[in-house]
């Protein structure tokens, strides 16, 4: 299949940091955050990064993101894992969701923990979270294109908040498998030419591969309008279980490259660290 050994070992491990990865403190992450260092120094990737929900502000359920009393020792797990293993650089990040009511409250948490970087993420629209199952129902409810448009206006606006370093799972609205009927293309070049001129990157999240959409986020044409507006990018998992650390990165390599890049970036302490792609 692969025309030598050598060849195999690059497309099963294209040693790209994970930049999405889930702890326990999220409440519907398994493991141990040791066992996803371990997961993630095994695999041979030069670095991670943690990236757990932060707290919600505008909804109580513990199973969805981590309550305000863990983000501290949620922070002071990640600072002692990068003590006990100075040789693999553990980046401190975090998943906050864009929610429009309280930006002042995500910028607060976000000022008193030495961040490397900050997902942004559009999981509700209003008071829909467009990616939980349960409310699938609400996709049947509403013309899809509108969908759409309103979930894309919602990820600009986020990026123009300032708050974010990467928009994560750019396209997750298409989770459950809803496809526009329009031509989006213009719409995606809003949206990319919104990202390059708020400095935000966008993240290649391999995590759509798990769902019904069975698709990496962002798609290719999305991917490629991106790259056109030259928005960086970074790489991710998603992972809620150790097992998942790394998890189909070939693809993504794959698909960057087929949009054209050429390189990804990292970070630390907020800045990005550009990279040649392997
Ligand atoms: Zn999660
Ligand atoms: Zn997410």
């Amino acid at each position: 299949m692969f025309a030598n050994e050598r060849e195999c070992c690059l497309i099963q491990e294209p040693h790209l940091p994970d930049y999405h990865i889930h702890t326990p403190f999220c409440g519907h992450a398994g493991g141990e955050m040791e066992q996803y260092v371990a997961a993630a120094v095994s695999s041979g990737m030069p670095e991670m990064g943690f990236a757990d929900h932060l707290p919600l502000f505008h909804i109580d359920d513990p199973t969805l993101a981590m309550c305000h009393a863990d983000l501290p020792v949620y922070v002071e797990r990640v600072l002692a894992l990068q003590e006990a293993n100075p040789g693999f650089p553990i980046r401190l990040g975090i998943e906050a969701d864009y929610i429009v009511q309280h930006l002042d409250d995500v910028a607060r948490l976000l000022a008193l923990y030495p961040f490397d970087y900050v997902y942004g993420s559009v999981h509700f629209i209003g008071e829909w979270g467009i990616d939980q199952s349960r409310f699938k129902y609400e996709f049947e409810r509403r013309d899809i294109n509108d969908v759409y448009r309103l979930y894309f206006e919602h990820v600009m606006a986020a990026a123009r908040t300032g708050l974010f370093d990467v928009m994560t799972h750019l396209d997750v609205v298409k989770k459950y498998g809803h496809r526009p009927t329009r031509d989006l293309s213009e719409l995606y070049h809003e949206v990319g030419a919104t990202l390059a001129k708020s400095n935000v990157a966008i993240e290649l999240n391999s995590s759509g591969l798990r769902k019904p959409v069975e698709e990496i986020y962002p798609g290719l044409e999305l991917l490629e309008i991106m790259h056109e507006h030259r928005v960086p990018i970074t790489f991710g998992s998603d992972s809620h279980k150790p097992a998942q650390v790394g998890q189909d990165f070939d693809l993504l390599l794959r698909h960057a490259r087929a949009a054209g890049y050429k390189d990804f970036v990292g970070f630390a302490g907020r800045q990005r660290i550009p990279r040649p792609l392997p």
